[in-house]
């Protein structure tokens, strides 16, 4: 349930779910838990700033199951890009209220390199209210 190469393929397997009739730029995310994952794909929208990105909808997704976050082991975003997409900086954003400094993203293209971040490398200046 938690071996990164297995989540990949899982993430890979759901790129059809992903509403990206505009840009085609599919992104599927997994959050994977002790106990659970939470999938997120990008959902566009005619109107372009309505679109949700698959990281911000994977992590709401586990904000409305009552997930603690404690639990929260890795992420992993995917992309049908020949190399990875690092998160948006709004998806950035959305991770450091939620995930720890130090929690590990993975990203990756199709091909096949996995790069590795912390939340602290993706946003080391978070907005704090
Ligand atoms: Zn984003």
């Amino acid at each position: 349930m938690n071996d990164i190469k297995e989540n990949i393929e899982s993430c890979k397997s759901l790129f059809n779910r992903c509403y990206s009739p505009y840009s085609k730029f599919n992104v599927v995310t997994v959050l994977v838990c002790k106990n659970k994952k939470y999938y997120g794909v990008n959902v566009e929208n005619c109107s372009y700033s309505l679109t949700i990105c698959a990281e911000t909808n994977c992590l709401s997704n586990a904000v409305s199951d009552g997930l603690n976050f404690d639990d929260a082991l890795y992420m992993i975003v995917t992309t049908n890009t020949a190399d990875e997409i690092t998160p948006c900086g709004s998806c950035r954003q959305f991770m450091a209220e939620f995930l720890p400094k130090n929690f590990n993203v993975h990203t990756m293209g199709n091909n096949a390199i996995v790069n590795t971040y912390q939340v602290k490398d993706l946003i080391p200046y978070t907005f704090i209210k």
